[in-house]
């Protein structure tokens, strides 16, 4: 079977790099630490594999759909994989590689149109859609095999190939994906490379990439677009978010308790859409943190690979570190934590579920991103002060109403600075939605025909009508 991963540069020996299990805190795996000078090789070989790929749209998109039946025939080993270097519960893995063959048959189905343009003159015009050629996908850890199809799956489809770089905190997962979707796509379509820094570096900047597709921080963002200007290499941004909830005054407190919490602590509160601030009327105030401390006191949090588990650990040692510090922070500065509020006895990265409530609205846990089971609940005494603090941080990714009126949601929902806005209810994606954060949150659009246009350029034929 063809891998997917770069080959090793003679005479240099593989060096390797240690995975943890976030349950645990202990090394359990190893995978290959690339030496950046090993792009040249994979990007010249992706290049090759184009003219192959881009040829033949039938053929692709018989061969994506071969990689989606492949993906879901190897469910059991990619899900239990991720749990152990991500840490989610198994349930939540399973939904993830559902997702990412959900994605590939999704953009299996798409092509571009080719359209005529009839403006009265005596030329006649067809625009046609064409690729751009090797594409570097750049992921995060939070969500490494569905985020990766989300770059991979449109970039395939529109008959670019993709060398992948998965987060070095979650190289493993991706790694097996590499070689699952191998059996199934011609050799070098895509091909997957681990390491760690500054191979991430060097391929955004090699020349030899035309689409730089990456989801991650805003400052790894921002120099990734440094990076890329160089060759003037056309870049997509999906970055941090600041999600605001804001409640309404008619708000069934009891009835969206549950599906609040869930949407601020789900995936252990690392989602870029997860909410991460929640604004309430003062009189609802109480009622609202006694409800979501309820929740964040009786989930059972866990090793991802137990049954019972709700929400596993934290990711990695430095993001647990971020996430105490910014609950610290906000304590030191007179927040009261309602639950939670510390780190969990015993081994592995666990965070106690917290709620907090009292927090200065100028504290990093409200103006920054935490990105992890932290939760500032605040108060407000007027809509517009809620709409305008729901909108004053650099972020705009997504936002949410909560209310028992629809039509009044949803006209403060449109006040809402961000990219996707849901009533009573957060971070429920359409595969077939634009996707694309405003302010610091984003570069570009994701999803829907708009991802598959956004790994396409325009070539524009005029040529003389016939007499
Ligand atoms: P990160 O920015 O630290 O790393 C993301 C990826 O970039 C990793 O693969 C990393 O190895 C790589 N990288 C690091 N330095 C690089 C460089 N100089 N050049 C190129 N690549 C480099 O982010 P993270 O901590 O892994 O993930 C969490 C962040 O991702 C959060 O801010 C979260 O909101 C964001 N995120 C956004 C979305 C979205 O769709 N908007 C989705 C998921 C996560």
């Amino acid at each position: 079977m063809p891998t997917p991963e770069a080959v090793s540069v003679p005479g240099r020996r593989a060096a390797r790099f240690a995975v943890a299990d976030p349950a645990t805190g202990e090394t359990f795996d190893e995978a290959p630490d690339r030496h950046p000078d090993e792009l040249d090789d994979v990007v010249a070989r992706a290049r090759r594999a184009w003219s192959g790929w881009r040829a033949d749209p039938t053929a692709r998109a018989a061969a994506l759909r071969g990689a989606a039946d492949a993906v879901e025939r190897t469910g059991d080993d990619l899900a239990r994989l991720l749990t152990r270097e991500q840490g989610k519960p198994l349930a939540e893995s399973y939904a993830e590689v559902a997702r990412t063959a959900a994605r590939l048959r999704y953009f299996a189905g798409l092509s571009p149109l080719t359209r005529e343009i009839d403006d009265g003159r005596p030329v006649h015009s067809e625009i046609r859609w064409r690729p751009l050629g090797p594409v570097a996908a750049i992921v995060p850890w939070n969500f490494p095999l569905q985020l990766a199809a989300a770059k991979f799956a449109p970039a395939l489809a529109a008959g670019n190939t993709v060398v992948l770089k998965p987060s070095p905190f979650t190289p493993l997962a991706t790694r097996l994906l590499g070689f699952v979707l191998a059996t199934a796509l011609p050799q070098d379509v895509l091909t997957v490379v681990t390491g760690r820094e500054p191979l991430g570096a060097r391929l955004v900047s090699h020349p030899g990439i035309r689409h730089v597709t990456f989801t991650g921080s805003v400052p790894t963002g921002r120099a990734v677009a440094e990076a890329a200007a160089g060759s003037l290499t056309r870049t997509t941004l999906e970055l941090g978010g600041n999600d605001a909830a804001v409640l309404l005054d008619d708000v069934d407190v009891e009835g969206i308790a549950e599906r609040l919490f869930w949407a601020a602590f789900r995936n252990c509160g690392q989602v870029c859409m997860a909410v991460k601030r929640v604004y309430v009327p003062a009189r609802l105030h109480a009622e609202v943190v006694e409800a979501l401390a309820q929740h964040a006191k009786t989930v059972a949090v866990g090793p991802g690979l137990d049954p019972g588990t709700r929400m596993g650990p934290v990711n990695n040692a430095p993001q647990l570190a971020r996430v105490e510090q910014l609950t610290q922070e906000a304590l030191a500065d007179g927040a009261r934590a309602a639950s939670g509020g510390h780190r969990l006895e015993g081994p592995g990265y666990f965070f106690a579920p917290t709620i907090l409530t009292g927090v200065p609205p100028g504290s990093r846990v409200v103006t920054g991103e935490q990105f992890g089971p932290v939760l500032p609940v605040l108060s407000y005494r007027s809509l517009d002060e809620a709409v305008d603090a729901a909108n004053g941080t650099r972020f705009g990714l997504g936002g949410s109403v909560w209310g028992t009126d629809l039509d009044r949601a949803e006209e403060v929902a449109g006040r809402l600075e961000c990219g996707t806005a849901w009533i009573n209810h957060h971070a429920e994606l359409s595969l077939a939605q634009p996707f694309a954060g405003i302010k610091d949150s984003g570069v570009g659009v994701a999803g829907g025909p708009w991802g598959l246009y956004g790994n396409l350029r325009p070539f524009v034929v005029h040529r003389p009508r016939e007499a």
